[in-house]
């Protein structure tokens, strides 16, 4: 039975020492929630820090023999991996990076190395406890090198990744030294998860800058396996605080805070200690919003919550001053003997005053500088039994990409946000219920439970297309029976194509004529008088004459468009009018004076334009537009508009390589065909194939081939081994 292990920095418990005894509370975080239909079943695992250090080998093992009932595995951190680790490189570099606040990110390799080590660490566990058939969740930022570490010794594992937090733009990202390593690391996950579209794209483009790998509707291909990049918007656990907010002690604490408040309104504040969170921006905007409305003055207060966290590090103890200093300012300034502006609270509290506090907010104002996604304003949302109540969220936040119903702010807009607490403060009721009543429906049904779901199943989905496409990969037992069929054969047809099959691609097309190595194989190939050898390719014909005309193989250049039989000369297939190349030569000489780095191409039967050292992202959002473009040109004119690698060719119909291969099968008798390729090109030259024929795709696409190898380095091996007797 294959079994699901959670993976996440800290366990969903937390672990208090008293003297000598350890009392355990488990976790009600939404996470913890939403997670526990899967960690508590079977035997099914969370991985995770218990939360504090712990010294003695006899607490260690008593911690790990009761969260085992749990089904929980402790990974126990040291001293100096707790401060290197956690508070140092997750805390200190990764979270203001990601959050866009590079002023505050500490660059120290000591840091790095313990990230590494306490990676390692994890990885060693899971590594332990897992089976190869298992599924392995892992979450969040303090992990990002787990995926990778864990699928060089599980090759075969499928592995998840949901960051919880955002994923800045690639302007931003590339500042961290060890951008790539961490990139890697996460791209050994079969399925990554964003909160939102823009963090998935963000980690698409620097996926496609830093590692060289594009993408195509949200897939990317490592190392041949497709790796499926999405967003998933974690929701909350709606009914939880549904309801909560009908029971009975829910209601008694309103009441009883209501009767110290009186009958003012109240602005709900409610966040960690965390610079990211725009406190200190919103407490300017209210003390704005008492300057311009002073008839709010003993009307209104605001209820500022914030819950400690991280006070260890330094910048959160500077932050925890800052806003002391503001709210006795603010209160000293406006306060009178019966009413004060800020009701200030540096504790956390449990779910029923939350509850209650969720309940009396007339407005919940909640202004992060960047969040990845915020769940307090949703809690809020989903404890309006009566719908009345108006929610002011920062656009920055991941929530605001769902919940567009409520008042969205810009947390940097001062002078914006103190107008809409006015407008908030007096929203018509019938106005509060349409939008809330909207939010409430989305909530409800993109709940906790719901994600958990969704990125559950699309990593099933993920993996069943990753083994569709491993089945078709040449294996011993197909190298076999290839061999076979090639041994017991007198007359074999071997068509190859050359870049991308032949040769790897380089920066300079130009660059790839053949190394000896090739050279060695083709003479080898050749030499054999029971093979006839094709080069079946896009490049011109004189390039291929100058690389290849001296080999025993026949040529086809341009696709199809002129050919030519070992020993004799070039032939072109029949004279087809160009006067099109004029209109679309002149299209393409646009592009090009727009788009520094790409040039036209000129061939027999065809114009190239290439991009491939054309800024990235440019060379793509210019060849999408060539595309559209000449889309309507060409279809008068017989012309095909093809995409293949940096390049967007236009060509006559007529014109393509699995024409060309067939001219070949009929003239040569053959009892055995081999037929290799790279690029959607060749995809027209293997639907040409007989049903015998063995079709190689190099790379791990979608094709018509029935089997596929990684690179051009595996079909060298492949044919050296085919050709040697054993
Ligand atoms: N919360 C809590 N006790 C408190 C205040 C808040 O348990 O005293 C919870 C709150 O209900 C919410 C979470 O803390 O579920 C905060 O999540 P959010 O995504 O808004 O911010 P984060 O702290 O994760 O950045």
């Amino acid at each position: 039975m294959s079994k699901t292990l959670i993976i996440s920095n800290r366990l969903p418990v937390s672990i208090k020492k008293e003297g000598d005894k350890l009392t355990f509370t488990p976790s009600t975080g939404g996470l913890a929630t939403g997670l526990g239909s899967i960690y508590k079943t079977g035997s099914n695992l969370w991985i995770g820090w218990p939360g504090l250090y712990i010294n003695k080998k006899e607490e260690k093992e008593s911690i790990t023999n009761s969260l085992q009932e749990e089904n929980m595995l402790p990974v126990f951190l040291t001293e100096k991996e707790i401060k290197e680790f956690y508070e140092g490189f997750s805390n200190e570099t990764l979270w203001p990076a990601f959050h866009y606040f590079n002023q505050y990110v500490v660059y120290e390799q000591a840091l790095w190395e313990a990230y590494v080590r306490v990676n390692q660490k994890f990885a060693n566990e899971v590594i332990k406890a897992a089976e190869p058939s298992d599924t392995v969740w892992v979450h969040d930022y303090q992990l990002l090198l787990l995926p990778q570490m864990v699928r060089e010794k599980l090759p075969d594992i499928s592995i998840g990744f949901f960051q919880h937090i955002p994923f800045p733009s690639y302007e931003a990202f590339r500042q961290l030294p060890w951008r790539r390593e961490l990139l890697y690391g996460m791209l050994g996950a079969d399925l990554l998860g964003f909160h939102t579209y823009d963090d998935m794209r963000h980690f698409l483009s620097a996926v496609n800058r830093l590692a060289g790998i594009s993408y195509s509707q949200g897939e990317v291909i490592v190392d041949s396996r497709p790796v499926m990049v999405d967003a998933f918007p974690m929701g909350i656990d709606y009914d939880r605080y549904a309801d909560a907010a009908a029971l009975p002690e829910t209601l008694e604490r309103e009441k009883r805070y209501r009767s110290a408040l009186g009958e003012q309104k109240l602005i709900l504040s409610m966040d960690r200690l965390d610079y990211s969170k725009g406190i200190p921006q919103r407490l300017a905007a209210f003390e704005l919003f008492l300057e311009r409305h002073p008839e709010f003055k003993g009307e209104v207060s605001l209820l500022l919550i914030v819950v400690p966290s991280r006070d260890n590090v330094g910048m959160y103890k500077e932050l925890k001053e800052t806003i002391d200093e503001m709210v006795g300012r603010i209160n000293g300034k406006y306060g009178r003997m019966n009413w004060m502006p800020i009701h200030y609270f540096y504790r956390s509290y449990p779910l029923e005053a939350l509850s209650a506090f969720y309940r009396m907010a007339n407005v919940a104002l909640v202004t992060p500088m960047r969040d990845g996604m915020n769940l307090v304003c949703k809690e809020f949302i989903a404890s309006k039994l009566d719908q009345k109540g108006v929610l002011i969220l920062s656009e920055m936040a991941g929530s605001a990409k769902e919940l567009s119903d409520a008042i969205l702010i810009n947390p940097n807009n001062i002078n914006q946000v103190a107008e809409v607490i006015h407008q908030a403060l007096v929203m018509p009721i019938d106005e509060q219920i349409k939008r809330n009543s909207v939010m409430q429906k989305s909530l409800k049904r993109y709940s906790i439970h719901h994600w958990v779901d969704i990125f559950m199943s699309q990593l099933a989905v993920i993996k069943e297309k990753q083994k569709a496409l491993f089945t078709k990969k040449v294996d011993a037992a197909t190298m076999k029976n290839l061999k076979a069929a090639y041994q017991s054969a007198s007359h074999r047809l071997i068509f190859l194509d050359y870049d991308g099959t032949l040769m790897p691609f380089t920066d300079n097309p130009m660059l790839v004529c053949p190394d000896e190595t090739l050279i060695a194989l083709l003479k080898d190939l050749t030499a054999n008088k029971k093979n006839k050898v094709v080069i079946i390719s896009g490049r011109g014909k004189n390039v291929l004459e100058e690389w290849l005309g001296a080999f025993p193989v026949d040529l086809v250049a341009e696709h199809g468009g002129c050919y030519k039989e070992k020993g004799k000369d070039w032939e072109m297939v029949k004279k087809l009018k160009d006067d099109w190349k004029k209109d679309i030569g002149g299209w393409l000489k646009l592009y090009v004076d727009r788009t520094p780095g790409s040039f036209v191409e000129n061939k027999e039967y065809s114009l190239v334009w290439h991009y491939r050292k054309v800024e990235t992202g440019l060379g793509e959002l210019r060849a999408r537009e060539i595309i559209s473009h000449l889309k309507h040109l060409s279809a008068n004119e017989n012309l095909q508009v093809v995409e293949g690698n940096m390049i967007v060719e236009v060509k006559r119909t007529e014109i393509n390589k699995g024409r060309a291969a067939s001219k070949w099968l009929k003239k040569n008798a053959h009892d055995f065909v081999l037929s290799i390729g790279d690029d959607f090109t060749d995809e027209d030259m293997f639907k040409m194939m007989p049903e015998t024929a063995f079709t190689i795709k190099v790379g791990s696409a979608a094709s018509e081939a029935k089997y596929s190898v990684k690179s051009p380095e595996e079909v060298r091996k492949m044919l050296r081994e085919l050709i040697t007797e054993n």
